[in-house]
């Protein structure tokens, strides 16, 4: 393998893009002159070293040593609410469009319909211990994941897990409303959209 080919297989690993668009990521970097490289390589090791993944919610954030992102820090956020998201950009579509002030966890994916090994691939113990730790503070919890099969499936497994933990503690289940259309990505849905989902939860 060269490095056109070590490039392509980086790129192919990239959120939605296939072996012929990082062809011409490659191609497009080979365009490009020695300063605009060097750029690049200093931001993606800057980007490592200043990044934590928050012990909390599991964002990650510009840390600056720090173990707890702003958002969990934050006085005002609402405690008695916390949502759960697939990923880190859909956290940050619902925090942008300000229609949501409590608390998030970052559950890491989806789960997939077909697979046994569930547990490895998203961080349901993880949940679950938090859930536990905060079941005196926490009132709702809000299921938000895209509409799509696998996000069904996902809205079906985490509500089956937190069931008992739910019950015992007084805790409302609830999951985003219908108005996202099927497909939509949490990320990419905007603000009017992303309100009436969560005015019409259920
Ligand atoms: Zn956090």
């Amino acid at each position: 393998m060269d490095t056109t080919d070590k490039l392509t297989e980086i790129f192919k690993e990239f959120p939605g893009v296939g072996v012929r668009q990082a062809r011409r990521f490659v191609y497009f970097l080979m365009s490009r002159n020695g300063e605009y490289a060097n750029n690049l390589i200093k931001l993606v090791s800057d980007l490592k070293k200043e990044i934590s993944q928050c012990n909390e919610c599991y964002r990650f954030f510009i840390s600056n040593n720090g173990k707890i992102c702003e958002i969990c820090k934050d006085s005002n956020t609402d405690t008695s609410l916390l949502m759960i998201v697939e990923k880190d950009s859909d956290l940050e579509s619902v925090r942008k469009s300000r229609v949501y002030v409590g608390k998030y966890f970052i559950l890491g994916g989806l789960v997939p319909i077909v697979e046994k090994t569930t547990k490895s691939r998203v961080r349901i113990e993880e949940l679950k211990t938090k859930v536990k730790k905060e079941s005196a503070k926490i009132k709702e919890i809000i299921l938000a994941f895209s509409l799509s099969p696998q996000g069904d499936h996902t809205d079906f497994y985490v509500r089956s897990q937190l069931k008992e933990i739910a019950e015992q503690n007084n805790i409302k289940l609830s999951s985003l409303g219908r108005g996202l259309s099927t497909g939509t990505e949490l990320e990419y849905s905007d603000n009017d959209t992303l309100k009436n989902a969560l005015k019409n939860r259920q």
